[in-house]
């Protein structure tokens, strides 16, 4: 059974509570103490009494935390953190500053299954789902180094809807007002696409804003460069997307990375805005950033301007997002670089 009181939802602490002959309201301190005051020792929980605190630690009870091995900065403020796993596998977090903002992009798995082509932590295959404590303590270090985080985006290493039910744990987590209650709106899963899942998401009572990594219109050109195609083609994505909207109402984003001669043409782009056209959403536009262990290179300014103004010209809202990071590896696709390869 796992122990780990940082992975568990307050009812889920309640329930421990009361089983050890505590008063079920004892739970909001430890949620509180663990998500809101970053503490991970049971011992400095004051409001529990120290016979329960015993009894907790006795019971093998623990409060997990990441360990952070290295936190490289970027000249544009970008800030990149290495974390070790308990079981020594690593993964990568970074904080992006955007006037107020401070957007954190939290990985969800330790390497990844997925093998998009222009991603570097495809290189490093997969190795394990992370727990929700493992998710929601990447909020936990940066925050208590930088300051309250205003948005999370499930955009790091892994695919977050094949860790379906460890992401959605740690969203209930984040979102709950006794801890660090960033509102919905403000947590945001990016995924490859897998329609299953975003089906199965559209009903549950706690719903994220939903981004699409999407980087190529075709089913031709899209299976080429993301394998995950084969299995869920466009169609349909575009059918679990709009199940999505449908019960939640809510804006989706697609993601599309620039490779030069690859996805970057006018005829991609007009595909491209036949398809938004089919859906409430928005697209953001991103330069590729290059790394060592994948052969492409990114489209020319002037390529991304043009394929954003055919896209704005159709009426699809769209915005660039050039390259942020990029000296420390922590852009768009660059995540695991440094750990393939810590020379670099
Ligand atoms: S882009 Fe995302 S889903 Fe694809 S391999 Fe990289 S981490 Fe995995």
């Amino acid at each position: 059974m796992d122990k780990d009181l940082k992975n568990k939802t307050l009812s889920e602490l309640e329930v421990i509570a009361e089983n050890l002959g505590q008063k079920k309201f004892v739970a909001k301190y430890i949620f509180t103490f663990i998500h809101s005051k970053n503490t991970n020792k049971i011992s400095n929980i004051s409001p529990l009494s120290k016979t329960f605190r015993t009894t907790l630690t006795e019971q093998g009870y623990y409060i997990s935390h990441l360990n952070t091995l290295k936190k490289f900065t970027d000249s544009d403020g970008t800030i990149k953190y290495l974390f070790e796993l308990a079981d020594g596998n690593r993964i990568e977090t970074v904080i992006l500053f955007d006037r107020k903002r401070k957007t954190l992009c939290v990985s969800t798995q330790a390497g990844c299954a997925m093998k998009c082509a222009f991603c570097a932590t495809a290189k490093l295959k997969f190795k394990r789902n992370l727990t929700a404590a493992e998710i929601a303590d990447q909020i936990n270090v940066v925050q208590k180094d930088k300051g309250k985080i205003t948005n999370v985006v499930y955009m790091g290493m892994g695919e977050p809807l094949l860790n379906y039910d460890a992401v959605l744990k740690s969203i209930r987590i984040l979102n709950h007002p006794q801890g660090k209650n960033i509102g919905l709106r403000h947590l945001t899963v990016s995924s490859c696409g897998i329609a299953d899942a975003i089906r199965k998401l559209s009903d549950e009572n706690i719903r994220p804003r939903l981004a699409i990594s999407l980087n190529a219109p075709t089913d031709t050109l899209r299976s080429k460069i993301m394998p995950i195609n084969k299995k869920y083609p466009i169609k349909a994505l575009i059918e679990a997307v709009r199940l999505y909207q449908l019960k939640t109402d809510l804006r989706v984003t697609f993601e599309y990375v620039l490779i030069k001669n690859l996805n970057d043409s006018t005829s991609h782009a007009q595909t491209l805005a036949k398809l938004a056209r089919q859906l409430k959403c928005n697209i953001n536009l991103i330069e590729y950033n290059p790394h060592p262990s994948c052969k492409f290179a990114a489209s020319s300014k002037e390529t991304i301007e043009q394929f954003a103004k055919i896209l704005d010209d159709a009426g699809i809202e769209t915005t660039i997002r050039f390259k942020k990071g990029q000296q420390i590896k922590a852009a768009c696709g660059q995540l695991g670089a440094d750990i393939l390869n810590p020379a670099t």
